[in-house]
């Protein structure tokens, strides 16, 4: 045994990023490293960075380093030249921390819903949430514990990518913080704690985390240290981290400014539904892309946002000043005054530039007299005013889920039966296409004993309605019902082939006849399928035989033909909607309804997005469908270029081999034929390297 007594230098003393160095300094040894209080009062071990914190030395602290091993030397030498290093600390004033945490920084992501917004950070993590108290039997408690380790993995592999980029992007001085995350989800005080408790009090893995997260947590907050209070933080994060791994309770939402920018890390759909819109005017997510769900809402709502922000959550704090540029994909945290002049807000901070007029609906007519179709996506009731105000011709798509706000939260039939009603009034005499649910295993949660492993590949949508058949036939009750006051139809998604559609009408079918049988007043329905799978596309001309109509999903066409996950940012890069084969399956899609001489209508966001639209256009649509706010912005666009020149720049696309081709096609060749047209930022932007 070695020993050594020394003196704690650093201006910050033995604090979180200090002793996360010591760590991982002391466990490249196999000797036991233990720091002590002269007076024995206090002991830690120096591989446990929640022990070496709880030792609570700040600056000026006498502690003894005591080493006993086969390598005990070497281990001594080694934590004796750390601290002769003040840990390895780069050094900043506090002049230097304050001025560089409210300096101007601004931050790169995509711009998924239009608009420029001066507002107030409010937090919200998909974290705070109820936690409750189950009691096991002695046979679950296994189970559990190996529960608590996959969240304590995921978390892990969370954190490590988020470490990574910030070593690539800010250095390795600010990405310690991400080392110390890491190190207490490694931590036995944590782990075995957690384990131990769950064993001993039988309870579930989250309220286990819970209470010893708490334990620690008010360990700090006793400090008489306002920098090791605020370290806190750092455990609460990691154990906010872990619940939401483990669980997927709702939360409760903090209170809102008048111009309230949610910054969250993700958010739910159902969540930003739920948002008091009143007062929020922008959204800046960490995660997301242009066709997540939560994006998709966001522009239904005409809410301003930028998602892919990556670790942006993390440098915010609740009352921050930001700005919220969705042209370009950024956000700019503590905005300089000279900044916020040069955007020119005018006296109103938090006012929102549109670049859109509402116009008024009427035929729209391309500009050599090709007659196309804009309808409205729909997710919830309280757009239906959206249909009429933005001129839509009824609605193209009814995403149904959406009024499922909450996993495992069925609408009884009746309160179905009045949400479809109440659609069908609003979209008029075009009426309106009620899509079966789309959802997947998240809404079983409670009967599902393990999250599938791959749920865009697992059982969603048609699937999932086919397995809980008692779900799809209380749904159709209500759509037939509700068909009697209406003009409603009804879409099957994800349909790989005509099995599939069979397999759906067959249901329709014995609900049509139950209800004749009962005597209760229904419609017959029109059925349509989604063509959204590369599987669907190859075998369209089978499936139009069996339906009345199809609707192109370009979202999931993209997602599977690229097999890119469209919610995830990391992939972002290859989720290229003009890629040749999205194109290509388009095409055929389109060409097979016609020659079956159905409508088919493209209802993914690529409709919503002008330049896209006179691409569709020139692959054969006439029918589209978006959210109504970009309606106005399709519509004048489609009505200043000619349908026939749009067929031949689509043709020379078809002929490209990568989507950077197709991309620069449409960059040059718009400009070319339609002058003026396109706003340079409307085009699709130069790719950059990955
Ligand atoms: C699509 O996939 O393009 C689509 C319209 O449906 P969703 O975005 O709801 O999957
Ligand atoms: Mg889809």
């Amino acid at each position: 045994m070695v020993e050594e007594e020394l003196r704690v230098t650093s201006r910050l003393g033995l604090h979180a990023r200090a002793a996360a160095n010591l760590v991982r300094v002391a466990t490249q040894f196999q000797s036991n490293v233990t720091l002590e209080r002269p007076d024995g009062s206090v002991k830690a071990d120096a591989k446990s960075i929640l022990s070496i914190l709880m030792l609570a030395a700040g600056r000026g602290t006498h502690l003894r380093v005591v080493a006993n091993g086969v390598d005990e030397l070497d281990a001594l030498n080694a934590v004796v030249d750390l601290f002769g290093r003040e840990f390895d600390e780069i050094e900043v004033t506090d002049e230097e921390q304050a001025r560089r945490l409210h300096q101007e920084h601004r931050f790169k992501g995509l711009g998924v819903s239009p608009g420029v917004v001066l507002g107030r950070v409010v937090r919200l993590q998909d974290g705070t949430r109820n936690v409750y108290r189950a009691r096991l039997e002695e046979s679950d408690i296994d189970r559990e514990q190996k529960r608590f380790r996959a969240a304590l993995r995921q978390s892990r592999r969370q954190l490590e990518s988020i470490k990574e980029r910030a070593e690539r992007e800010l250095g390795r001085g600010h990405a310690h913080i991400f080392d110390a995350h890491l190190l207490f989800l490694q931590d036995n005080k944590l782990t075995r704690e957690v384990e131990d408790y769950i064993d001993r009090e039988r309870a579930n893995a989250e309220w286990a985390a819970k209470v010893v997260g708490d334990r620690l947590l008010s360990i700090y907050t006793e400090f008489n240290d306002e920098y090791f209070r605020e370290r806190g933080s750092d455990i609460e994060d990691v154990v906010q981290r872990l619940l939401a791994n483990l669980s997927g309770e709702d939360r409760a939402y903090p209170s809102f400014f008048e111009d309230s920018v949610i910054v969250s890390p993700d958010l739910l759909p159902s969540t930003i539904a739920e948002l008091d819109l009143g007062h929020v005017r922008a959204i800046a997510t960490d995660a997301g892309g242009w066709t997540s769900h939560m994006s998709i809402i966001a522009r239904a709502l005409g809410l301003t946002a930028v998602v892919g922000l990556r670790d942006f959550y993390h440098r915010t704090r609740t009352g921050d000043h930001i700005i919220v540029d969705a042209r370009v994909g950024a956000v700019i945290l503590h905005p300089a005054e000279e900044t916020i002049s040069a955007y020119n807000f005018g006296s109103d901070t938090g006012a929102t530039l549109t670049e859109e007029n509402l116009t008024d609906a009427g035929p729209l007519l391309s500009k050599d007299g090709v007659s196309i179709v804009l309808r409205a996506n729909i997710e919830l009731p309280f757009e239906f005013e959206a249909v009429k105000r933005y001129g839509a011709s009824g609605v193209g798509l009814f995403r149904s889920e959406f009024l499922l706000s909450r996993p495992g939260l069925m609408l009884s039939e009746e309160e179905q039966y009045e949400a479809y009603r109440s659609l069908a009034v609003a979209a008029g005499d075009e009426g309106a296409v009620v899509r079966l649910f789309d959802v997947g295993g998240e809404l079983d949660r409670e009967s599902t004993e393990r999250p599938e492993r791959n749920p865009a590949l697992g059982l969603r949508a048609i699937r999932f309605d086919l397995r809980h058949k008692e779900v799809m036939r209380t749904q159709v009750r209500a759509i037939l019902r509700a068909a009697a006051s209406g003009n409603l139809r009804l879409v099957i998604p994800m349909v790989v082939d005509v099995n599939d559609v069979k397999l759906a009408k067959s249901v329709i079918a014995e609900e049509q006849r139950q209800l004749a049988a009962a005597n209760i007043e229904f419609s017959p329905v029109r059925v349509g399928a989604m063509i959204e799978v590369p599987a669907a596309v190859l075998t369209a001309e089978k499936i139009v035989a069996e339906v009345d109509f199809v609707e192109l999903g370009t979202n999931d066409l993209v997602q599977y033909t690229l097999a890119v996950d469209r919610g995830n940012d990391a992939v972002a890069y290859w989720f290229r909607t003009l890629h040749p084969a999205v194109l290509y399956g388009i095409q055929r899609s389109l060409n097979a309804a016609r020659e079956a001489g159905i409508q088919a209508i493209v209802c993914g966001e690529m409709a919503s997005t002008p330049a896209y639209s006179v691409l569709l256009v020139g692959l054969g649509a006439v029918d589209l469908s978006m959210a109504p706010a970009s309606i106005p912005r399709v519509r004048s666009t489609l009505s200043r270029i000619d349908v026939k020149q749009a067929r031949e720049v689509a043709a020379t696309c078809l002929e490209c081999a990568t989507a950077m081709e197709v991309e620069e096609i449409v960059r040059t060749e718009f400009e070319k034929r339609w002058p003026g047209v396109f706003h340079p930022k409307a085009l699709p932007a130069k790719a950059t390297e990955e």
